[in-house]
């Protein structure tokens, strides 16, 4: 579960895909930039958990706290714009698409994460400590019907059927206050995290590795509940200089409304293990979203599960 040894077969085609596979989302893979994400690469926490087995902290979603039932959406103010940081992504990566072919690629050690209980929870947890099982996959992926910066059929488009529905209702409603949206890249199958994963493996070594991409089965994208989203016209999609724009600001007031929170907030890097990405939308559901924007924290911290950073 856990282990993610066997061998990724793959063999990479060199494609500049340029912004259809901008993932300066720090969950997902940045350009290797040892400035992109802030948190540490060190190891990770040595205590070895058996997968499906509940440790501390619990992955259930059961003990979490409870919010309040039925609240109505609650308008917050705004939260601070940031001011551009470290570009997460200041250069676009020209990613390589894992063909599938066999190729002699590294195994990625056993870093001995937690491994989730409930991958399918909306309200599944997965950060740098904890992560989903592997080979795990969404069975109720759809294609959101909203305008993204995707070729049509590309399966970075999809999302849960809950998350999508909710997606479609916050894009219409930024366009009713004139905000043009797009999505940039939601649905990261696990197979091609793993695989890019362990190119950079190859490339740089695991810690340095780790310091830029997600270990396969820790990315927010590979749970089907998370998309990144930009202004209608790509810019700034999924690097720093998203932070303050119109697009932003509207997310950040309302993206709760529709279940949806902003994953990595600025200033919480210590917590979430990443740095402030404005783009970066994870829907968790009404409840949750609406409670978590009233106290202005972060999942990790909502449902009690430890700081990213104090488990290195
Ligand atoms: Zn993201």
């Amino acid at each position: 579960m856990k282990k993610v040894r066997n061998p990724v077969k793959s063999h990479f085609l060199l494609i500049s895909t340029a912004l259809l596979l901008v993932t300066g989302c720090s969950s997902a893979a940045a350009p290797p930039q040892s400035e992109a994400p802030t948190q540490s690469d060190a190891p990770a926490s040595t205590e070895k958990n058996e997968p499906g087995q509940k440790s501390q902290p619990s992955n259930s979603t059961e003990t979490a706290p409870k919010p309040t039932e039925g609240q109505a959406p609650v308008k917050t103010p705004p939260k601070s714009s940031a001011e551009p940081q470290k570009p997460a992504a200041s250069t676009i990566p020209e990613e390589q698409k894992p063909s599938g072919k066999p190729s002699d690629s590294v195994q990625i050690p056993d870093l001995d994460l937690e491994v989730v209980a409930e991958p399918q929870s909306v309200t599944v947890l997965v950060n740098k400590q904890r992560q989903l099982p592997d080979n795990y996959q969404p069975t109720d992926l759809v294609f959101p019907n909203v305008p993204y910066l995707l070729p049509a059929k590309s399966e970075k488009r999809q999302m849960r059927k809950e998350a999508a529905e909710a997606l479609e209702k916050l894009f219409a409603a930024a366009k009713a206050d004139g905000v043009a949206l797009a999505g940039v890249s939601a649905y990261r199958p696990h197979a091609y995290q793993k695989a890019l994963f362990n190119r950079y493996v190859q490339q740089d070594g695991l810690e340095k590795a780790r310091t830029y991409s997600a270990v396969p089965g820790t990315s927010e994208h590979e749970t089907g509940l998370a998309i990144d989203v930009s202004g209608a016209d790509g810019k700034c999609a999924a690097t720093s200089c998203f932070a303050g724009t119109k697009e932003a600001k509207w997310l950040a007031d309302h993206a709760h409304e529709y279940g949806f929170i902003i994953r990595y907030p600025e200033g919480k890097d210590a917590i979430t293990g990443y740095i402030y990405e404005p783009w970066h939308l994870r829907y968790v559901g009404n409840e949750v979203a609406q409670a978590i924007e009233e106290k202005q924290t972060t999942m990790e911290e909502y449902f009690g599960i430890a700081p990213v950073s104090s488990e290195q």
